[in-house]
């Protein structure tokens, strides 16, 4: 018999090796378009980033170590341009002489693979752009860094490859900026996931645009102008193009082989093509998957070497193993993190109209008493019917390999979330706990079927009203005090039973808590107390406020600027490089493990036992603790004197702030009042921002509400209250509450308020209503005018807690203690 195969990398090698180690008479012959055949083109990335430095180590076989081991006749630089089918020939061409020549074949196996898509833009062809799939690719973009030292680069597309090239060009020494056309990075995953890696990438310090696209490039002062569909324009040294890729099925198409709706070669469950000598496999086929019945190619190495075997078997002992399909069990390292995901996104399923339910849930990677345990996010999707496990999602530092595997193989063999829930692991505490992640997802599943717990996504809160929702913080009120939802009430957990009078039997509540879980048990307990309509925020605050925030990473190298030593440096010249020099004793905390709110609860009670001016280094692993610490020191008025991340550890020194010193010279107040006498928007966002700044600086602040000023302090969920008639006409013309407040310029019937107020959103600004609970919780003293109260029918149950009411002698005695006094 005589084999001739298409393609000499992952699915030609392998399917060689196979044959022969079954067959050692046939006569084996390999065509290779390429210099090269089995090299690591999964290494390609790393070997850029110089983490595999050895270029040797990128070659599993040469063509003379394979031949001579697989007795096997390599033909490197030999294209084949067309089959014959009737005479089963193919037509080869050698590319070093350019010479065309025949060979007859008993079966011919296909595994050209896939081709890195690069659509006709203007200016696309020109040096410094390129596309990575093979060796030479490689070599050209290693070859242009270490000649031209190039300082930024711009990568087009953030799949797998896109992000594994940011991170290395990155570890070469770029800056890198990354463009994409989708409203996340990694399609595969779902959006609230593919935040985790957004937040995750602006630690990193990588510049990124999303729903962005590139319209063209030019050549501008010897840098590569990246225009932009925004019309922005982004000059860079380097660009990297990792749009997509499209299966290489020319070959069979022009040999009339049928090609599916994909593009892809068409096989069937022996991968046999529309002829029957003719298999197969690889990237350029297209295939059913198994759990959404619909065609698919699949660009991974993992099933192309599966599929090798059994192409090899195939032809070797006749037609008797059958390819299940492919899940897309897919894993990437992105900096510090690790990206897995198996089976169908919830995404593809709502697109496909598969009925399913989405559960997220935050473990540990092990045990969080045992040192390095790391966060560890899981989304995974599943039947409503029977709890069959449709996909799975991981984002996390440590152990996410072992945990997608376990999902992968669930999804394999059918399994259901009650399977997932009683797998039995091994365990010890540095590596897993005794309820691994993978047990705690199925639980939290199983839970969810029964009707124990009833789930509600980070999504559906925005479509909330305070009519017919009530939305339960049940955090401490530490945590409550860091931020929380729009909108939600306190009310702790372990308080909850002695509260449950405060809670309306007549809205349905939504519960939540930092992940999950004590929300979970506030739902039991309302449940249980006779509360019907009863939903936990699933993934709890942690997956809303990753998904809600801004995930866009935009001009961040905007102010960057070159220093006489020819780095590049962040930052304006003025600000850069002036950091706080600690000299003092540092009190080291070590928080790792702890889930948030751990880590900050931790901070405060080793604050509370120090003195003003000493100092803290706090080490935490949890993500969140990234940003809670800059908005802890904020709410506390401690000093964040430095903030790293190495790796997942995250360490951030704080200095316990110093009492301020009285000034001796002034001898009046050192305190700020103001009058709030608009319910502008704008003024109250004005009013409020001083407030909140001059607390910070150690004064002691009263804000007095006049007349229309009233209506910012008016609370959004007023009980009925009994009104004369002037009180009832001013309370229908008037805003009811912060949260109807207009602008004083622009406000375009309220469509300039619902701007400004996205717009602070999409900054990280905090809204009006935040602002305000801040500064309650710092001490800001609020007064409400009597006398305008009773002018307008304003009753004390009208306004919001923490509200006193006072009169004109109240602000003159706080204006004689102060330095500040403003009316807005
Ligand atoms: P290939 O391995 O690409 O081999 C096809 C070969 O056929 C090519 O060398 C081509 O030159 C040759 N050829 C095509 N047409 C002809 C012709 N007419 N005549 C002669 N020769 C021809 N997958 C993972 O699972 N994990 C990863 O981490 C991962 N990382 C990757 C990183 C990079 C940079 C790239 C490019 C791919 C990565 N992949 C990864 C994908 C994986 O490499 C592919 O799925 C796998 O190589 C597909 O095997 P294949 O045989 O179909 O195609």
């Amino acid at each position: 018999m005589k084999y001739l195969i298409v393609g000499g990398v992952a699915g030609g090698a392998t399917t060689a090796a196979r044959l022969r180690r079954i067959d050692e008479k046939s006569e084996i012959i390999i065509f290779e378009r390429g210099e090269y055949i089995s090299y690591a083109n999964c290494g390609l990335p790393y070997y850029i980033g110089n983490t595999i430095t050895e270029r040797n180590n990128l070659f599993v076989q040469t063509p003379e170590s394979f031949g001579k081991r697989f007795n096997t006749d390599v033909r490197t630089l030999s294209e084949v341009i067309a089959i014959n089918r009737a005479n089963k020939e193919i037509t080869v061409k050698d590319i070093r002489t350019g010479n065309t020549y025949i060979e007859k074949y008993d079966k011919l196996i296909l595994s050209p693979g896939a081709e890195p898509v690069k659509p006709q833009l203007p200016g696309i062809n020109q040096e410094g752009i390129f596309t990575l799939r093979n060796v030479p690719d490689t070599d050209k973009i290693k070859k242009f860094i270490e000649e031209k030292q190039p300082r930024h680069a711009v990568v087009v597309g953030a799949g797998f490859i896109g992000l594994e090239m940011a991170e290395n060009l990155h570890k070469a020494g770029l800056k890198v900026t990354i463009i994409e056309m989708a409203e996340q990075v990694m399609t595969p995953l779902d959006y609230s996931m593919a935040a985790l890696v957004h937040q995750h990438l602006k630690t990193k310090n990588v510049e990124f645009y999303l729903k962005t696209s590139v319209s063209s490039f030019s050549k501008v002062n010897d840098r590569i102008q990246v225009k932009l569909n925004s019309s922005k324009t982004i000059d860079t040294d380097l660009v990297v193009l990792s749009i997509g890729v499209r299966p290489e099925s020319h070959l069979a198409k022009e040999a009339g082989l049928e090609i599916g709706e994909t593009g892809g070669i068409v096989v069937n469950e022996f991968l046999q093509t529309s002829d029957n000598d003719i298999y197969a496999l690889g990237d350029a086929i297209e295939f059913v998957n198994p759990v959404t019945g619909s065609k698919m190619i699949t660009y991974l190495a993992v099933p192309t070497n599966k599929q090798a075997r059994i192409v090899a078997d195939n032809i070797i002992f006749g037609n008797n193993k059958k390819y299940k399909g492919s899940i897309n069990t897919a894993i990437a390292k992105v900096f510090d993190i690790t990206i897995a995901s198996t089976g169908v996104s919830g995404k593809l399923l709502g697109k496909l109209k598969i009925p399913h339910i989405d559960s997220i849930t935050h473990s540990s990677s092990h045990a969080g008493y045992y040192p390095g345990a790391v966060p560890m996010t899981i989304k995974i999707s599943f039947s409503p019917d029977d709890g069959r496990l449709l996909g799975a999602q991981i984002v996390g530092f440590d152990g996410v390999d072992k945990r997608i595997d376990i999902f992968s193989l669930a999804i394999q063999n059918r399994m259901t979330v009650y399977d997932l829930a009683d797998i039995e692991h091994a365990y010890a505490p540095p590596y897993s706990s005794a309820k691994d992640p993978v047990n705690i997802a199925g639980m939290v599943a199983e839970n969810i079927l029964k009707g124990i717990t009833k789930p509600v996504s980070w999504r559906e809160i925005s479509t909330f009203n305070e009519k017919e929702h009530f939305l339960l913080d049940v955090r401490t009120p530490d945590e409550f005090k860091l931020g929380t939802i729009e909108g939600a009430i306190n009310i702790p957990l372990d308080e909850l039973r002695y509260h449950l009078d405060e809670i309306p039997k007549n809205k349905k509540i939504i519960v939540f808590c930092g992940v999950g879980l004590r929300g979970h048990v506030a739902c039991r307990i309302l449940s249980q107390h006779g509360f019907n309509e009863v939903f936990n925020l699933s993934g709890g605050l942690k997956t809303y406020e990753t998904a809600s925030q801004k995930q866009s990473n935009e001009d961040i190298f905007a102010n960057d600027y070159i220093g006489h030593d020819d780095h590049i440096y962040q930052g304006s010249k003025a600000d850069s490089h002036i950091k706080t020099i600690v000299t003092e004793k540092i009190k080291d905390i070590d928080a790792c493990g702890l889930q948030c709110p751990g880590p900050i609860l931790k901070l405060k009670n080793s604050i509370d036992e120090i003195s003003a001016g000493e100092t803290i280094r706090i080490k935490a692993t949890d993500p969140g603790f990234f940003k809670d610490i800059k908005a802890w020191t904020n709410v506390t008025g401690n000093e964040l004197i430095e903030l790293t991340q190495n790796g997942a550890e995250i360490t951030a020194i704080i200095r316990k702030n110093q009492p301020l010193q009285q000034n001796t010279l002034y001898q009046g107040g050192k305190n700020a009042t103001l009058i709030c006498f608009s319910d502008d928007l704008d003024k109250a966002l004005a009013t409020f921002v001083i407030a909140n700044g001059a607390v910070a600086s150690g004064k002691k602040v009263t804000i007095f509400f006049t007349f229309w000023g009233l209506n910012v302090i008016k609370r959004h969920n007023k009980p009925s209250i009994k009104k004369d008639f002037f009180g009832k006409m001013f309370g229908m013309m008037l805003p009811n509450s912060s949260k109807k407040l207009g602008l004083s310029k622009l406000n375009m019937g309220g469509i300039g308020s619902k701007m400004m107020r996205m717009v602070m959103k999409n900054k990280n600004i905090d809204s009006l209503e935040n602002m305000i609970k801040t500064a309650i919780n710092n001490g800001v003293e609020l007064v409400a005018c009597q006398m305008s109260m009773d002018v307008m029918g304003v009753k004390a149950e009208e306004l919001i807690d923490g509200v006193q009411i006072g009169g004109v002698a109240t602000y003159l005695e706080r204006t004689e203690n102060a330095n500040l006094n403003l009316f807005v």
